[in-house]
């Protein structure tokens, strides 16, 4: 039998059959905006290829009014329709099969143009709705019934109504955004008259043998948000209207929980899915924080849902679902919900990618061709590892050394970090995947010149080391680096000043303030966010909001920029971090010069006349003020006349993240 029975089941929609229970979600990449349709095609066809049973599309908009943004990728006129089915019909061909998703983002489209139920403005739009008449939401309907015949006549399987996350069909079903009072507002029953009529006048347009999903808002993690019992109303008023397949949307983008991010628990809210299980006759997918088979299967066998969604694996390993049925479970790159190369991709306007798999997005671009070159590799940090895997499956004979006795290099520090559980995941896959791919792995190696000489190709990643701020003092016992501080606390005092607060300075204020990570304890995380079951309180939101824990440590943060601290995090999680810092009571404080460290603490000056001398009185000061080159090899190669491509940190420190080491290494073994 397979490890994931339930997981791997097909699932009979009676005039088409899924293989298997994995719905790939719809995800905004920007790669429709390029208009390169082979690029887009590739991209899907790569996740078809790997086993997936449905795809959604990023995001259509219906109409010109509710794209996400101006020029947002739709499927409104009819010469789109020959673009689109360059994807469906390249989908296919892989043993695939696809929807679109219909998208219309009502008040969250970010134009002057937008239209929502009433001219309500989001909290995270500039821009106010212009407030549809009766002939203004016929004419939306109308679009959107149209998009659903084009992306039939496109070939696709099916469609995914967009009806949650608070884009423009969520926006009519809860009184925060729907003050109307004609038959559109007021009432439930009004207020769902919309979803239900585009869904109805789909179905009537594109017959039976059309599969059509509905998204529905499960928990709207908002305050006014749906009530259980009107969730439960409209799921089965949707499936009367003619849905085949009910999807689980979670939370609306005002929100201010976390759904998506790595410090939430893996399947969070599954259990709201699982509320609905039995109220509907037909099947139901679960969503969110489901990133490996185990967890899916879990997720099903506990009855919580028909199907699971994940959309970011997708980025992260296109081949999940094959690599789930061979047994190579391991061999998966996790998602580890960073969202560093996807979402805040797409809310810079760039193409999504993904941290651990710079392909995403990229098909056509990085192509690792065969190559039969030897390759030595030093330093088994993210950017060393992925250079060796990128090599390996070039076919080059790979030797990776490493003076530490495990591979990892940082991703061994972020892994200590409350919130940041994923990276052991991530650190385990290198492991597994580096063993399979026959990699000749040296660790505790101290790595000279003559060791390298004779390989066709020499990459240095030795990585970082901290910089030195010279700060007067430091020497002092009472000063710790954040290396000494993620391998052990055990020095570190009740009251501690961090020095830099950029990634490292907040993931160490998390690591000191928290004995017991939430992430790891579900109903932990949903009590310190202030999540609650929707059938108790509207929207799932308890009205006092957050309540953490108390902090285990006084905890002071500081920067010498006069900048908010915290500036510089992920667009999509540094909120999550500000917010989860001043829940615990850490004091954030810029604009210091430091002066001196000395017994009594940390004392500093402000401005540049370094004003009002102030002693902050601690146990113990982190230095967490950057990082600087660690190079030493690379010039003793460089010194000796050997050639050798220095990569990640050893290359430059400043701004370095996972995400850039990696991508610069599977980048630079393409080009090799
Ligand atoms: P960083 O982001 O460059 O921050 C260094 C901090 O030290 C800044 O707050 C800086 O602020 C301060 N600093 C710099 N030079 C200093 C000096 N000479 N004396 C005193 N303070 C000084 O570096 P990091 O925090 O070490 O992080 C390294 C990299 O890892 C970053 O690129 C970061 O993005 C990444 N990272 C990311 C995450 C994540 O969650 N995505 C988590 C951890 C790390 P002032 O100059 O204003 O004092
Ligand atoms: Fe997942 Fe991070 Fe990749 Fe996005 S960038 S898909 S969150 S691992």
């Amino acid at each position: 039998m397979s490890t994931y029975p339930h997981l791997l089941a097909p699932l009979d929609l009676g005039f088409t059959t899924l293989k298997n229970r994995v719905l790939m979600g719809s995800m905004h990449t920007g790669l429709e905006e390029t208009r390169d349709w082979n690029r887009v095609a590739e991209f899907y066809a790569e996740r078809a290829r790997g086993g997936v049973a449905l795809i959604v599309t990023g995001g259509m908009a219906p109409n010109s009014e509710g794209g996400v943004f101006p020029g947002a990728a739709g499927l409104f006129l009819d010469q789109d329709i020959t673009n689109h089915k360059i994807v469906t019909d390249r989908v296919h061909e892989a043993g695939g099969k696809i929807a679109m998703q219909i998208l219309h983002a009502g008040r969250y489209a970010y134009s002057k143009d937008c239209v929502g139920p009433s001219a309500v403005k989001s909290p995270i739009s500039p821009f106010r709705p212009r407030e549809l008449d009766e002939d203004g939401i016929e004419k939306q309907i109308s679009d959107m019934v149209t998009a659903a015949t084009r992306a039939k006549e496109a070939g696709y399987d099916g469609v995914e109504v967009m009806g949650s996350e608070g884009y423009f069909l969520n926006q009519f079903l809860v009184m925060h955004t729907n003050k109307r009072t004609d038959r559109w507002g007021g009432s439930y029953e009004n207020r769902m008259r919309l979803p239900i009529e585009v869904v109805r006048r789909v179905r009537e347009a594109v017959g039976n043998e059309f599969i059509v999903i509905y998204r529905l808002s499960m928990i709207d993690l908002i305050p006014e948000g749906s009530a259980w019992d009107e969730v439960v109303t409209l799921a089965k008023a949707i499936e009367s209207a003619g849905a085949n397949i009910l999807n689980t949307g979670i939370g609306w983008h005002e929100a201010r929980i976390p759904t998506i991010a790595t410090s939430v628990p893996r399947r969070a809210f599954t259990w709201v899915t699982k509320k609905l299980m039995g109220e509907v006759s037909i099947p139901i997918i679960t969503s969110n924080r489901i990133n490996s088979p185990q967890v899916g299967e879990d997720v099903l066998a506990d009855g919580c849902a028909d199907m699971v969604s994940m959309a970011r694996p997708f980025l992260a390993d296109p081949h999940f679902v094959a690599k789930a049925k061979a047994g190579k479970a391991a061999l998966i790159a996790p998602c580890i919900a960073c969202n560093q190369a996807c979402l805040d991709h797409t809310f810079s306007m760039k193409i999504a990618s993904c941290l651990v798999n710079p392909k995403a997005c990229h098909e056509t671009e990085i192509v690792l061709s065969p190559s039969s070159k030897s390759i030595g590799i030093v330093g088994t940090g993210p950017a060393g590892l992925a250079s060796a895997l990128a090599a390996a499956q070039r076919g080059m004979a790979v030797t990776l050394f490493d003076r530490a006795d495990e591979i990892g290099g940082q991703l061994n520090m972020a892994k200590q970090v409350p919130g940041k559980e994923e990276f052991w995941g991530l650190v385990d896959y290198y492991r597994a995947a580096v063993a399979d791919a026959g990699i000749i792995v040296k660790l505790g190696y101290e790595v000279s010149v003559d060791d390298l000489v004779d390989f066709d190709e020499v990459i240095i990643a030795t990585g970082v080391a901290p910089r030195d701020s010279q700060i007067p003092g430091q020497d002092g016992e009472n000063v710790l680096s954040y290396i000494d501080v993620l391998r052990g606390k055990a020095n570190v005092g009740k009251r501690v000043a961090i020095i830099g607060a950029g990634g490292i300075g907040f993931d160490v204020a998390e690591f000191l303030v928290t004995d017991d990570s939430p992430t790891e304890n579900l109903d932990d995380w949903l009590a310190e966010w202030g999540v609650s079951d929707p059938s108790k309180t509207r929207g799932g939101v308890y009205p006092e909001g957050p309540q953490s824990g108390a902090a285990v440590r006084q905890v002071t943060l500081l920067q010498r920029k006069a900048t908010k601290l915290g500036k510089g995090l992920g667009k999509t999680t540094g909120w999550i971090h500000r917010i989860t810092l001043r829940m615990k009571g850490v004091e954030m404080i810029g604009g210091v010069n430091y002066e001196r460290i000395d017994e009594s603490g940390l004392h500093v000056s402000y401005g540049a006349s370094c004003e009002n001398p102030t002693l902050i009185a601690v146990d113990t000061i982190v230095m967490c003020t950057g990082q600087v080159p660690r190079r030493r090899l690379a010039d003793a190669l460089e010194a000796a006349g050997t050639k050798c491509h220095v990569i990640g940190g050893a290359d430059m420190a400043a701004e370095l993240d996972a995400k850039r080491a990696i991508d610069q290494g599977t980048r630079l073994v393409a080009s090799l």
